[in-house]
């Protein structure tokens, strides 16, 4: 049984701070036009080391911290900072965007992060929005496909044997790629051997609004061809369990992915209530990289945690963002923010105990949608690996 506990304490918890987003800085060497951060890239207003030191050592105790910039890469203290957080307020997950294309920074930096927070787990989450051309074409960097790929498969051989470090894939689905991605899908499960590969829908303000333009239809028949690439993933991520607790643990994993397409899929389009109250604000905080905060990463900001002597709960007590907060609430706000949804659904334990279970139910009924016989048979292929 005691398997089983982690993760039924998992579902169900009271509504208190749990994760914290930081822009650790606002350099970028990459031209995304997916960017809903590009109009504040490359500023010259960074936190320093000692502002981020005095958050950590203000803030309560919580349990995953979301990186993010600009690439996050760029910053030179990034596994200081790592540490600050594992260190001070026992965080447990962190979560690590990057571009992949300066391969021996990467490496340099996750060396010394695994070594200065040594229990911490990392899910590093390389970026790759399509094939070669139009993965460079979105990203605006030459040869960006190929060299993250290297650096993909390179990371492969020096962290095989580091399972706290899993080695995901993100990809951002757009006007431009959403016809390749499983074909993107196919050829990583095929070749690079990750822990996950991830989608989401591409939101905020871009520089090129044309990417936006998606019709629901298109994309709820991808995510059909998208959840086999899931139930590969669960069965390598969670081989290690035993039985019982990993058909129990696969069923939340599922049931939680099915569940972000489903919202992804119903707010794509319009305004569209989630099944739960966004903790946006609550449960979280979002630190842009020179301090400003928001209640969430599409929001605006909300004040300066420079005004908070750079206390969170501070910022989270003002009455700036308890109206933020109240503002949430009476607009039913939505999106299709998975880190949001997923950090929101924690804290319901309707949707933890009736709505995820449905869904994995749900995936496992659907049918995948008419493709050629060749596509077919790789995707069988993926069903048993
Ligand atoms: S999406 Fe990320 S990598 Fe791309 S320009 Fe924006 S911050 Fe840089
Ligand atoms: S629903 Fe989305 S946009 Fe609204 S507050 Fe929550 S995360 Fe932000």
């Amino acid at each position: 049984m005691s398997g089983y506990f982690p993760i039924l304490r998992q579902r169900v918890r009271k509504r208190t701070f749990r994760s914290l987003f930081l822009f650790v800085t606002s350099r970028c060497n990459s031209l995304c036009r997916t960017c809903f951060y590009f109009d504040k890239l490359n500023s010259k207003d960074d936190l320093t080391f000692d502002q981020i030191r005095r958050i950590s050592e203000t803030a309560p105790p919580f349990e995953k911290l979301w990186l993010s910039g600009g690439e996050p890469f760029l910053r030179d203290e990034l596994p200081e900072i790592v540490a600050l957080f594992t260190r001070n307020n026992r965080v447990a997950n962190i979560n690590l965007p990057t571009n992949g294309l300066l391969q021996e920074r990467i490496f340099r930096s996750v060396d010394r992060m695994l070594a200065l927070a040594p229990n911490v787990s990392i899910d590093l989450n390389f970026s790759l929005d399509g094939l070669a051309n139009t993965h460079d074409a979105i990203r605006g960097v030459p040869n960006n496909f190929r060299r993250t790929l290297e650096t993909i498969r390179e990371a492969e051989k020096r962290y095989a044997n580091v399972p706290r470090l899993r080695r995901n894939v993100l990809t951002v689905i757009t006007r431009e790629n959403y016809n390749e991605i499983v074909e993107l899908g196919l050829r990583l499960a095929a070749e690079a051997k990750l822990s996950g590969q991830y989608f989401e829908i591409v939101r905020g303000e871009t520089p090129d609004a044309d990417l936006k333009r998606l019709q629901r239809e298109d994309v709820a028949a991808l995510h059909r061809r998208l959840m086999p690439f899931h139930r590969h993933y669960a069965r390598r991520l969670f081989a290690h369990l035993p039985p019982g607790v990993r058909q129990f643990a696969t069923m939340y994993y599922l049931g939680n992915l099915r569940f972000h397409f489903d919202l992804h899929e119903s707010c794509l389009e319009q305004p569209r209530k989630w099944p739960m109250p966004c903790t946006a604000g609550e449960t979280t905080i979002v630190i842009d990289h020179n301090g400003r905060f928001r209640a969430c990463e599409m929001r605006e900001i909300v004040g300066n945690l420079a005004d908070y002597e750079f206390d969170i709960p501070a910022a989270l007590a003002s009455a700036a963002m308890r109206d933020e907060v109240e503002a949430i609430r009476n607009a039913n706000c939505w999106c299709t923010h998975s880190c949001f949804i997923q950090e929101s659904s924690k804290f319901s334990p309707r949707v933890q105990l009736f709505t995820i279970p449905w869904a994995w139910l749900r995936q496992r009924r659907q049918k995948l949608p008419e493709m050629p016989l060749r596509d077919i048979e790789r995707f069988r292929a993926l069903e048993t690996v």
